[in-house]
């Protein structure tokens, strides 16, 4: 008889998204023709740029003409893509070598196959709250995970903890916080990584947003990240490529561990696991990097950049504390009247049909806080802040 992988029984119970669905589709059902406003999942509202789509639509005709057909693709990424991505941290001050990067089909399918680099036996460790995945991967992989919470004290930005762990989660810009480490903030984790040998996992899903230029947009930045970082990034909420899928993982080639070296590694297990990124996609992605490209880039961002700007507006005039909204798209609210995180999303759920993220569903430390996303259209953001100013403004 087959055995099955056990440790899917510790995963808890009910993702938090689904369990947001869930209460928004007993609502509806309750109320009918309730219209809900949904600043909760994090996903793009806006379509993909122009430059974006006339690539794509150029790469479909590619595919019809047999001079210019293209079958599988390179396993870890079509050269014009990796260099175009390498040109692109190039600009910002980060050198790379065409084959420290790997094209992906987005950051959570990385997160998760990465993993298969390092053995059972390593102890994960989570800056909480934290995207929900980092947890769940690592539970489903049956191996030991380290909890390490965060508060307003630390500005939602822990440093290394005493205690040793291999497998480091930063994320930076933070979902669900929005805090971003300084410099010298990442520095203590590289120093922490190196000394101990462990490897940071460094998710800049959200570096597209930071605005502040002393603040770092890739860990590379930092003496010292090359022999212990890899970095996952995605064109998701840069570029709205949440339902494209593209995004790509940098793994530099000094990055050792007991005499193996991880690229060299990553090489093995995507020739043997994928067969490469659609050409398409490919394609389209590399019209992102390109001037006029990036110049949308910064376009589609200015939308979510102002819907941030609209919901801390309505937070001060509330006079509701918040973290994050500048540098990022998650704007992480104090629970008024010291509602927990599930409370807060019932009141606003039944009272004005607002939605949000409990910020419970991050991590234990995420209980009394609540996360807004910024991704939401922008009528409908108008609305929510209106809503929220009318309802909890003293
Ligand atoms: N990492 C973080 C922190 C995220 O918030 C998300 C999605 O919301 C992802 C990764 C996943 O990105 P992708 O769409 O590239 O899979």
């Amino acid at each position: 008889m087959i055995s099955v992988n056990k440790n899917y029984a510790n995963l808890k119970d009910s993702y938090l998204f689904y369990k947001i669905a869930q209460k928004i589709k007993k609502y509806t059902e309750e109320h009918e023709g309730a219209y809900i406003y949904r600043l909760g999942i994090g996903d793009v509202s806006q379509p993909l740029s122009a430059s974006v789509i006339r690539a794509l639509h150029e790469a479909v005709n590619d595919q019809a003409e047999k001079k210019t057909f293209h079958g599988y693709m390179p396993e870890c990424g079509a050269p014009f893509l990796r260099e175009a991505i390498a040109a692109h941290y190039a600009k910002k001050g980060v050198n790379l070598k065409t084959e420290e990067v790997f094209v992906s089909s987005g950051a959570s399918d990385e997160l998760g196959d990465i993993l298969d680099l390092f053995d059972k036996s390593s102890v994960a460790l989570v800056t909480e709250p934290a995207y929900p995945a980092y947890v769940d991967a690592n539970v489903m992989a049956g191996r030991k995970i380290l909890h390490l919470p965060s508060s307003e004290e630390n500005g939602f930005l822990p440093p290394p903890p005493s205690e040793k762990a291999d497998l480091i989660y930063l994320c930076s810009p933070n979902n669900p916080t929005g805090a971003v480490y300084t410099k010298e903030g990442l520095r203590q984790w590289v120093d922490y990584a190196n000394e101990n040998k462990s490897v940071i996992l460094f998710d800049a899903a959200y570096e597209a947003f930071i605005e502040d230029p002393s603040l770092p947009r890739s860990i590379f930045e930092i003496d010292g990240a090359r022999t212990c970082a890899i970095e996952i990034c995605s064109l998701s909420k840069t570029a709205g490529f949440t339902g494209t899928r593209l995004g790509y993982t940098i793994i530099p080639s000094e990055l050792n561990r007991e005499g193996m070296n991880l690229n060299a590694m990553w090489v093995r297990n995507r020739t043997t696991k994928t067969n490469g990124v659609s050409y398409i996609l490919q394609k389209g992605g590399s019209a992102v990097f390109t001037e006029q490209g990036q110049k949308e880039v910064r376009e589609l961002i200015s939308v979510y950049k102002n819907n941030a700007k609209r919901l801390m507006r309505a937070f001060d005039e509330i006079g509701l504390p918040y973290f994050g909204g500048k540098n990022a798209p998650y704007v992480w609210v104090k629970c008024p009247q010291n509602l927990t995180s599930w409370g807060f999303f019932d009141y606003l759920l039944e009272k004005i049909c607002v939605v949000g993220t409990p910020g419970s569903g991050f991590g234990q430390c995420g209980e009394g806080y609540f996360r807004f996303s910024s991704f939401a259209s922008e009528e409908d953001t108008e609305a929510a802040a209106k809503k929220m100013v009318a309802l909890l403004k003293k």
